[in-house]
C-alpha cells in the first residue's frame, strides 16, 4: 500500500521532468533553452513564483529566475542554482528517448541534472503555498553551465550579493553524496611564431613554431602535481601549412585545475612566466582562471550539518564526497565566501553518456529533503 501512494504521489512529478527531458536543451542553441526556460517559467508564475527572464543572446538563450521573495523582505536568503542546458546534441533523445526501466529513468539530462531541477522548483512551489517563516528563495536556470557559463556569471554573482547559502541541484554522487568543494578550473592558451622557410632549400633560415610548441608541452604536462591536486591538460594543438614547409605559427589550448585558491595563483603565475625555449621565436601565453576553486570551509561545514539533519527527516543519509575534479556554478558562490552545498540532485548515473538515467526511487525522499531544507533554514 505504501509503495502505491509513493508511486502516486510520484507521477505528476515525473510527468513535469519527461516533458523538460523532451524538449532537448544542448548548451548554445538559444532558442531550445528559450522553449524550456518558457515552459518553466509559466509553471513557476502559476504557482504564485515571481520570474524574470533575462536575454543572454541568441546563441546562449535566457537566464531564468525564480522568486519567492516578497516584496520588502531585505534578508539575505537562499540561491538554488540548476541550469538548463545538456551536452548532449540535438537528436540524442532518439538513441536514448525517456523510458522507465525498472528504477531506471532515462533520457538525455536526465540525471544531469533536469531531475534534480524539477525537484528543487517543485519543493520551492510547496514553500511558497506553506507561506512559512522560510528565508527568501531565488532560484536560478542557467542556460550555459556545461559550457563554462561565462554568460551567466555576472547574473550568478549578483544575485548571490543577497545569498546567505546557495544551494546547488547537481546530480548526487555514488549513494547520494553531496559535494562541498570542487577543484577550480584555469585556461590556458599558447601560440609561437617562429619563421618559415622551404624545407629543402633553407632549412637553416627556418624557425619552427612545432618544435617550440613541443618544448613547452613537456613543460606544461610536467606542472601535473597530484600530490597537491594540481593537473595541468593540453587539449588541443594545431600549426603548420604544409610538410616542406617550416611552420611559422603553432598554437595550442589547455586548461590547468587546483583545489585552493593559493595554487590558482601560484600556477597561473608559473604558467605566464613560460619563456620561449627555440632561438627567434616569440611565445605567447594566456592564462586566466575560468572556475575558483570551491574550498570547503567551517560555514560548509556547518551548512551541511543543518542539510544532514533534514535528510534524515527525509529518511537517508546525507554525506559528503572528497574534493571532486569537475567544477559547477557553486564554485562561484562558493569563492564569494557563501557556504555553498552541491550535488543535492536526484541519485542516478551516465552523466553525459548515452545511458544517462536517474533513479525513480530517488524522487521522493529527494523531494521531502528539498521542502524540508529550503523551509528550515536559518
Ligand atoms: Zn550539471
Amino acid at each position: 500500500m505504501k509503495t502505491n501512494l509513493n508511486a502516486m504521489a510520484e507521477e505528476p512529478l515525473l510527468a513535469r521532468i519527461r516533458r523538460w527531458i523532451e524538449i532537448e536543451t544542448p548548451s548554445r542553441n538559444g532558442s531550445a533553452i528559450a522553449s524550456l526556460a518558457e515552459l518553466i517559467e509559466r509553471d513557476a508564475r502559476n504557482a504564485g513564483l515571481v520570474t524574470t527572464l533575462q536575454d543572454l543572446g541568441p546563441e546562449i538563450g535566457p537566464l531564468l529566475t525564480v522568486s519567492h521573495r516578497r516584496q520588502g523582505d531585505r534578508r539575505d536568503g537562499i540561491l538554488v542554482l540548476a541550469h538548463l542546458d545538456t551536452v548532449h546534441p540535438l537528436g540524442t533523445l532518439e538513441r536514448n528517448p525517456f523510458r522507465i526501466e525498472g528504477d531506471r529513468v532515462y533520457g538525455p539530462g536526465s540525471y544531469d541534472m533536469k531531475a534534480g531541477a524539477c525537484v528543487a522548483l517543485e519543493a520551492l512551489k510547496q514553500v511558497m503555498i506553506q507561506s512559512s517563516n522560510a528565508l527568501p528563495i531565488d532560484m536560478v536556470f542557467v542556460p550555459d553551465e556545461e559550457v563554462g557559463s561565462a554568460a551567466s556569471r555576472p547574473a550568478i554573482e549578483r544575485i548571490a550579493a543577497s545569498a546567505r547559502y546557495a544551494l546547488v541541484c547537481e546530480p548526487a554522487r555514488h549513494a547520494g553524496r553531496c559535494v562541498t568543494a570542487r577543484k577550480g578550473i584555469g585556461g590556458l592558451r599558447l601560440s609561437a611564431h617562429g619563421c618559415a622557410a622551404h624545407a629543402g632549400l633553407n632549412h637553416d633560415r627556418g624557425r619552427n613554431a612545432i618544435r617550440e610548441l613541443a618544448h613547452q608541452v613537456l613543460q606544461l604536462e610536467a606542472m601535473t602535481d597530484y600530490a597537491r591536486g594540481v593537473t595541468v591538460n593540453v587539449g588541443t594543438i594545431e600549426g603548420g601549412t604544409g610538410t616542406n614547409v617550416v611552420p611559422e605559427f603553432s598554437r595550442l589550448a589547455g586548461e590547468f585545475r587546483m583545489p585552493t585558491q593559493a595554487l590558482a595563483v601560484e600556477i597561473q603565475s608559473q604558467l605566464l612566466a613560460l619563456q620561449p625555449r627555440t632561438p627567434d621565436v616569440t611565445l605567447e601565453v594566456e592564462a586566466w582562471i575560468k572556475r575558483p576553486p570551491y574550498e570547503k570551509t567551517v560555514a560548509t561545514a556547518l551548512l551541511l550539518a543543518q542539510a544532514q539533519r533534514y535528510a534524515t527527516g527525509a529518511g537517508f543519509e546525507l554525506d559528503d564526497v572528497p574534493m571532486t575534479g569537475g567544477a559547477s556554478d557553486g564554485n562561484f558562490t562558493a569563492a564569494l565566501g557563501i557556504p555553498t552545498l552541491d550535488g543535492l540532485g536526484v541519485l542516478g548515473d551516465g552523466a553525459h553518456a548515452i545511458d544517462e538515467h536517474f533513479y525513480l526511487s530517488s524522487l521522493t525522499p529527494r523531494l521531502a529533503f528539498w521542502t524540508l531544507l529550503l523551509n528550515g533554514l536559518t
